[in-house]
């Protein structure tokens, strides 16, 4: 077994991922698969004139179109005109997810009519409250939700298996330049830092909350 599958890399389809899947097998049912693309639509910041933006990020894996962290923009056409230059509506996002309950990350997740919102608990629709699974959810064939508490208790990542590499949607760092190396809001730094590993041991890509992607690999 790889390092990388024995730290859970997402499989392209459910049947095939977790402990055991060997990288030829993942490699030759990727062939098969639908592929999935992960685009940084809007690359956020922390300025010093009390400007924040959010990283948002545009996942399309089969029929779902996943929009990761709709939050603060300078207005709303920094979200909308992306996905209208690459021919997608509001109401054809099917999810919405936060990477955890700031303002920051989560303030235009009513642009989308239609999306079924994710945190790191549940799914909402309308007035539902539904359950997941959790840690590792395969929440689209290429799509796995990870709970990653550091920066808050209550933060999640998404494990994109991409056709270009795996990423991974995360709060564990800020900016390209992995600052802050110590998150002033983690109520425990060790744990923080524990998911990082487990994050760094999978992904060739990490989007952080609050800049450009950087690469792992
Ligand atoms: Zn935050
Ligand atoms: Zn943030």
């Amino acid at each position: 077994m790889t390092a990388r599958a024995a730290a859970g890399l997402p499989g392209p389809v459910r049947e095939t991922c977790g402990f055991g899947t060997s990288r030829t097998a993942l490699l030759t049912a990727d062939i098969l698969a639908t592929m999935a693309t992960v685009e940084l639509i809007h690359a956020g910041y922390i300025r010093d004139d009390s400007r924040v933006g959010s990283s948002i990020s545009l996942i399309r894996d089969g029929d779902a179109i996943i929009i990761a962290d709709p939050g603060l923009v300078a207005s709303h056409a920094r979200i909308l005109d992306p996905l209208r230059a690459r021919g997608i509506d509001p109401a054809d996002v099917t999810h919405v997810f936060f990477s955890h309950h700031h303002p920051d990350h989560t303030m235009n997740a009513a642009l989308f009519p239609e999306a079924e919102v994710v945190d790191f608990w549940a799914r909402y629709r309308n007035d539902l409250w539904l359950d997941h699974p959790g840690d590792g959810w395969q929440m689209t064939d290429h799509v796995q939700l990870w709970l990653t508490p550091g920066h808050t208790e209550e933060d999640a990542s998404l494990i994109v298996r991409a056709d270009d590499g795996v990423y991974a949607l995360t709060h564990l760092w800020w900016r390209q330049d992995r600052t802050p190396e110590v998150d002033p809001y983690a109520p425990d730094q060790a744990i923080l830092e524990t998911q990082r590993a487990r994050v760094l041991a999978v992904a060739d890509i990490v989007i952080p909350g609050h800049g450009e992607s950087f690469r792992v690999r």
